[in-house]
């Protein structure tokens, strides 16, 4: 093996995902800085209220029980997400991080396979105990519908996490 080879075997990525899911879950003596959410996640394989005609989809039934008004039928997920409001001023002050202006929720890379099953899904709070624990049977707070989903990954096109743009609804 050559010294080339032998330097090359040693260098290793800063696994991403892996901070990601450090930071929102906690790690070591780290505190988690993320909490439980519900995520109601549509299966794209099984539509419910919802048709195709000559190739587009046409509007779910919003009142439909079946599906929560989603099209599609979903999946409850939990996870730990981290929540952060983003104001006018970090826009300006870093332009590059896109056009965002509101509520926006981190997610770990393997909550959703694709942008579009991420944007047709739901977030809702739920009840927390003082622990951060899920309160059993579980109650939703607020649901947030995801406006946009935006797939951060690294230069070899390897998914982090996901950044979701959100917008509360009224209920
Ligand atoms: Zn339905």
């Amino acid at each position: 093996m050559s010294i080339l080879q032998q330097t090359f075997n040693h260098v290793k990525e800063p696994d991403i995902r892996a901070e990601v899911r450090g930071m929102l879950y906690g790690i070591g003596s780290e505190p988690p800085r993320g909490h439980w959410v519900q995520i109601l996640r549509v299966n794209l394989n099984r539509p419910c209220c919802i048709n195709k005609h000559s190739g587009k989809w046409d509007e779910p039934n919003p009142n439909c029980k079946a599906c929560e008004g989603l099209g599609f039928f979903p999946t409850k997920v939990y996870t730990m997400a981290f929540y952060s409001f983003m104001s006018g001023d970090e826009k300006s002050a870093a332009p590059e991080i896109l056009h965002i202006h509101g509520e926006r929720y981190y997610v770990t890379n393997e909550v959703f396979v694709d942008q579009r099953q991420a944007e047709l899904s739901a977030l809702y709070e739920i009840l927390l105990d003082a622990n951060g624990n899920i309160v059993e049977p579980v109650q939703r707070v607020v649901r947030y519908n995801i406006k946009a989903a935006v797939p951060y990954r690294e230069d070899h096109g390897k998914l982090q996490y996901w950044a979701l743009n959100v917008e509360k609804q009224e209920v």
